[in-house]
């Protein structure tokens, strides 16, 4: 590092003279020198003093694996994820990668899949529990996150343990977290703002949402969450502390919508053509995007989120008002054309008239009605 030498440098004798020559009180501001790095005497009673081979002299050949080990050690985290299903795989992909330990919980058994991913597969949520794990992880669906919380036996989980959940809406998970979970249990609400699709080749710059709703402010548990969050950090995740309430109203505004589109677009039938334009390939990729996700996922956007249904009767209303745009200038056009006829009509009847000798000059309604009596 500092100083690499492949020959024998003793600290009493002077340096090589290719080597600067450091004046005494440089040389006591190094830090101590490792024992290992002194070589010992050749021979036994030999006078020669301890020489240094090299200031980086190699560790003990495990010395950096260890020191790594350690490190992961300081940093992992047991984490059990409940409900594996497309979202909690997606996730439990980037846990595992970093090296945290992962237990699985879901609703059907995954115990083949699970070693996938470096997890351990437990049927029996009393087992999970038993693990003792650091954060437990709600990635089942919005819908069934209820009746899936009341059914977890929080006393055999360790006093102090952070839960987290991935919910796409916010205010609902973090009231059932408030009205389930013991007191001395930590809150994280989250919303990773991507999924299997849109975050597939990397989550660098995708949102992840945050809200610190319940944390003890002891160290281990402050230093917890904040592990827990730089597993999103690291991978590149826009980092946004924002409140549940704040989330729900601009995702009804955004996600909700973004859905709501490329379910209807669905059901319209997009389709690739040989022509398509830029325009027309972000609705398809959008199409593409939204329908991956479950119909639950997308029905719970619009049930507990109370912001979601004022947007889809906007929605509505500004489908209404362009079909009314649209419609109103098709009648102008409409119109003009019944206009311009009835004027050549006019014409057409005055000419008619004046061939006729003058007759009195009736009303083109009346011709035309006295026209359709002759009929
Ligand atoms: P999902 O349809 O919302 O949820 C599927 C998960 O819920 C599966 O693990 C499933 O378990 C479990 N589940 C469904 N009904 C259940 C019931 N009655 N009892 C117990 N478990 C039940 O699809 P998802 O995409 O995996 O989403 C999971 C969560 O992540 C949701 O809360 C969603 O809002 C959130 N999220 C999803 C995305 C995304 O892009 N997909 C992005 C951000 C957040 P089994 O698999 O064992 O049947």
């Amino acid at each position: 590092m500092f100083l690499s030498a492949p020959y024998p440098l003793s600290l009493t004798s002077p340096p090589p003279p290719f080597l600067p020559s450091f004046s005494p009180s440089i040389r006591r501001s190094f830090p101590p020198i490792p024992s290992s790095t002194i070589t010992k005497p050749l021979c036994p009673g030999s006078s020669r003093l301890p020489s240094i081979r090299a200031l980086d002299a190699a560790q003990p050949f495990d010395y950096e694996s260890r020191l790594r080990y350690q490190h992961l050690k300081s940093t992992s985290l047991k984490i059990a994820i409940i409900g594996f299903g497309n979202f909690g795989r997606f996730l439990a992909k980037a846990f595992s990668r970093q090296n945290h330990t992962l237990f699985v919980h879901s609703r059907s058994d995954y115990s083949r899949v699970a070693p996938q991913f470096n997890a351990q597969f437990c049927s029996d949520i009393d087992d999970l529990c038993e693990l003792h794990p650091d954060v437990v992880l709600i990635s089942t669906s919005i819908l069934s996150t209820e009746s899936m919380l009341k059914s977890i036996p929080f006393q055999r989980l360790k006093r102090s343990t952070l839960f987290v959940d991935v919910l796409s809406v916010k205010e609902f998970p973090m009231n059932l977290f408030l009205k389930y979970l013991p007191e001395e249990f930590d809150i994280l609400c989250t919303h990773p703002m991507f999924g299997p699709e849109s975050g597939k080749n990397s989550w660098v710059g995708l949102p992840f949402v945050y809200d610190k709703v319940r944390i003890g402010d002891d160290e281990e548990r402050l230093s917890r969450v904040e592990r827990f969050l730089d597993i999103f950090a690291k991978e590149g995740c826009r980092m946004v502390e924002m409140s549940c309430i704040e989330h729900d109203k601009y995702a009804a505004g955004s996600q909700f919508v973004t859905h709501t589109m490329g379910r209807v677009l669905e059901r319209f039938g997009v389709e690739s053509s040989p022509i398509n334009t830029k325009g027309y390939e972000t609705l398809l990729n959008l199409v593409k995007n939204t329908k991956e996700d479950s119909f639950d996922l997308y029905y719970g956007l619009f049930m507990y989120n109370q912001n979601s249904l004022e947007q889809l009767e906007r929605l509505d209303m500004a489908f209404e008002s362009i079909k009314k745009d649209l419609f109103g200038r098709l009648l102008q056009v409409y119109r003009k054309q019944l206009f311009l006829n009835a004027k050549e009509e006019d014409r057409f009847l005055s000419t008619m008239k004046l061939l006729r000798g003058g007759d009195d000059v009736l009303e083109p309604s009346d011709e035309k009605s006295k026209r359709l009596e002759g009929s």
